[in-house]
């Protein structure tokens, strides 16, 4: 039995971040894990910023909800599970993914959440679990599932590397460099042409 752990951003939507530094104007807001490596100190530093600017949560699903899916991942999405199981799994937050899963059909997400406070600012986040991806697919391992995983960029790779196959999709150059290990796809035709046949189920 195959199920599917996929990566979200970059995968099947655009950055969340970075469209919401685009459209809200606070540039300070495109920081990644590439400019911060620590993800905590990242994090802290996006929330202080959305806090110095007023920004509460509905201003930030607000400027989500305008985002859409990136061209042909609904339809991609749907082809996949109606072939296996797929989960997403995310380092977004289950408030910020809302109006863009509904986009996507509603698929199993798990990924991390926030603490709102009774104005409706964001107070803090909460990681679900350290090494979230890395354990989603031990726990599927136990299962007795084998686990086929997709993902674009390093926070994927712990993912990709206890997957029994890993794929990145769409990687930047170094990334492709430092794991020269894990196949390349740059489009959703590609994809189905790997998964489907690792799970014996082509197009
Ligand atoms: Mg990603």
């Amino acid at each position: 039995m195959h199920i599917i752990c996929s990566d979200l951003e970059g995968v099947f939507i655009p950055e969340i971040w970075i469209n919401v530094a685009e459209r809200t104007g606070i540039a300070d807001l495109r920081l990644t894990t590439r400019d911060i490596s620590d993800y905590d100190v990242l994090m802290k530093r996006r929330l202080s910023i959305l806090d110095a600017n007023g920004l509460k949560l509905k201003d930030i699903t607000d400027v989500i909800a305008t985002m859409d899916p990136m061209p042909g991942a609904r339809e991609f999405l749907d082809w996949l599970r109606a072939r296996t199981q797929v989960v997403i799994v995310s380092d977004t937050f289950v408030e910020f993914a809302r109006p863009l899963m509904e986009k996507l059909g509603w698929p199993t997400l798990l990924c991390h959440g926030l603490t709102i406070d009774t104005r409706g600012a964001i107070a803090d986040y909460n990681l679900r679990q350290a090494d979230g991806k890395r354990k989603v697919v031990q726990a599927f391992k136990t299962l007795n599932y084998q686990v086929l995983a997709m993902g674009d960029s390093y926070n994927d790779v712990n993912m990709l590397k206890e997957a029994d196959m890993g794929v990145l999709f769409r990687p930047p150059q170094n990334v492709i460099d430092e794991y020269p290990q894990f196949p390349v796809a740059t489009t959703y035709a590609e994809l189905k042409k790997i998964f489907g046949k690792a799970i014996g189920k082509g197009i």
